[in-house]
């Protein structure tokens, strides 16, 4: 849109007008996801589906992957539906213990249903143990799995917090995440 208000359209759009033809156009959304867990003993490590061999593992009313978490809600957001919480209460028993990979497969099954299809995700884990690396491509092969699209669409990253803070003192893991979306459009033209 200019300052005075005459709004830019693109060359195929203008030709579209002209002819008043139906014409399609793809919508572009991204979303942000966070997530945090406190390690305790007792529990097993899951991240992105996948299970680590660890002293301690992430505290949660479901099987607590940080990782799936932030990717649901950065799915959920993408296309603005609510987040985690509001979709899967830590109340309901349903999710007591639940593989995190069927809420997000649920949450990609809402925006299957609502006509959107996943472009790509990408995912920051930030830890300060253990290692991350080797595990990182079954992750990325099992979130890509659930999520139907191609691992290359996939990227999970693992960082420390270089000691500080809660995590760098090894308390808890958290994961941001960002997700885009995309949906072909028609209309007529005007
Ligand atoms: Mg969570």
């Amino acid at each position: 849109m200019f300052p005075n208000g005459v709004r830019v359209y693109h060359r195929p759009f203008l030709i579209a007008i002209a002819l008043g033809m139906r014409y399609t156009h793809r919508m572009i959304r991204t979303g942000i996801g966070y997530d945090s867990h406190r390690l305790v003993e007792g529990r097993k490590l899951i991240l992105g589906g996948v299970e680590i061999a660890h002293e301690k593992g992430l505290l949660g009313h479901s099987d607590a992957d940080v990782l799936a978490h932030a990717l649901c809600d950065a799915l959920l957001g993408a296309v603005a539906d609510g987040d985690i919480g509001q979709h899967f209460p830590d109340k309901d028993p349903q999710w007591k213990g639940a593989d995190s990979l069927r809420l997000l497969a649920a949450v990609v099954a809402r925006l299957h249903a609502a006509g959107w299809q996943i472009v790509n995700t990408d995912a920051t884990v930030i830890a300060e143990a253990p290692k991350l690396a080797p595990h990182i491509p079954a992750m990325r092969q099992r979130l890509a799995e659930i999520m139907q699209i191609p691992m290359d669409c996939v990227s999970v990253k693992g960082k420390t917090n270089e000691g500080m803070d809660a995590t760098g003192r090894r308390e808890g893991i958290s994961v941001m995440a960002i997700a885009t979306v995309q949906k072909a459009a028609s209309g007529v033209a005007p």
